[in-house]
């Protein structure tokens, strides 16, 4: 579904991206962990064209990604992104949020997107709060939206770029339990997290990243278990 090749990108001498080689087949869910600064959320966003990359090549779906136009708004339709700090659009309602895009990139009629909308938003457990704006919102409850919003394009992979970083402690689960479900259902899924229980539970693989590499690429168990480099091991003893 998602497959990198020999992928690098520089930021002046950075080297943060360096020969990536990463394939995420279909249904699949990859918890990709790391130091800060390791380039997790360069991949992320190179995955999704935010970032332009230098050389090699990214396939979603056996296709390389478009360079521009309305090939790229397709391709980031299909590959959904939460980031951090949700990103909802201040000045609209919560059905607002989630059904914009749906119109403008899926040419949906407005009575269909607010009905998937409201679908979605009930699915997320905020079905109650469709006429709210974000700020009326607890953190937890506005990265859901940000969830539904980009279940809402239907998309073949979703990528969560620390989804609970930025949540206080109590509202983690609420959106770990739709990340959860989503896993559950089969859905695609590259997830940066420092939710280790997460990566247990739900992943099928763990991708340790320093430096801008993929230093290991393994079954969850046996990564936790018997961590096999230096840095994945010094990591684990800093956060576990
Ligand atoms: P992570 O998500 O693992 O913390 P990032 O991918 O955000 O790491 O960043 C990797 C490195 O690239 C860091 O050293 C960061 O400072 C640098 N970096 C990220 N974005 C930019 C940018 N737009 N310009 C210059 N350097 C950047
Ligand atoms: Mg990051």
């Amino acid at each position: 579904m998602i497959e990198l090749r020999g992928v690098n990108k520089h930021f002046g001498d950075l080297h943060v991206l360096q020969d990536i080689e990463l394939t995420v087949g279909r249904g699949e869910v990859v918890v990709v962990i790391g130091p800060s600064g390791s380039g997790k959320s360069t991949l992320c966003r190179a995955i999704n064209r935010l970032e332009p990359i230098e050389r090699g090549t990214i396939l979603i779906d056996g296709e390389p990604l478009p360079e521009e136009g309305k090939g790229l708004a397709r391709l980031r339709a299909e590959v959904g992104m939460v980031f951090q700090s949700f990103n909802l659009f201040a000045h609209k309602t919560v059905l607002q949020n989630v059904s914009l895009a749906q119109i403008k990139v899926r040419g949906r009629a407005k009575a269909e997107a607010d009905a998937k909308s409201r679908a979605l938003l009930e699915r997320v457990g905020l079905e109650a709060h469709a006429g709210k704006y974000p700020a009326q919102l607890s953190g937890g409850q506005q990265q859901r939206v940000a969830i539904a919003r980009a279940l809402a394009m239907e998309p073949k992979a979703l990528l969560f770029d620390e989804p609970t970083s930025a949540l206080d402690p109590e509202m983690i689960n609420e959106v770990l339990d739709v990340m959860r479900q989503l896993a559950h259902e089969g859905m695609t899924m590259i997830v940066v997290t420092h939710e280790m229980g997460f990566a247990r539970a739900s992943a099928n693989r763990v991708v340790f990243m320093a430096d801008g590499r993929i230093v290991e690429d393994r079954a969850p168990e046996d990564f936790f278990s018997a961590p096999e480099s230096e840095r994945a091991r010094d990591f684990l003893s800093k956060i576990l």
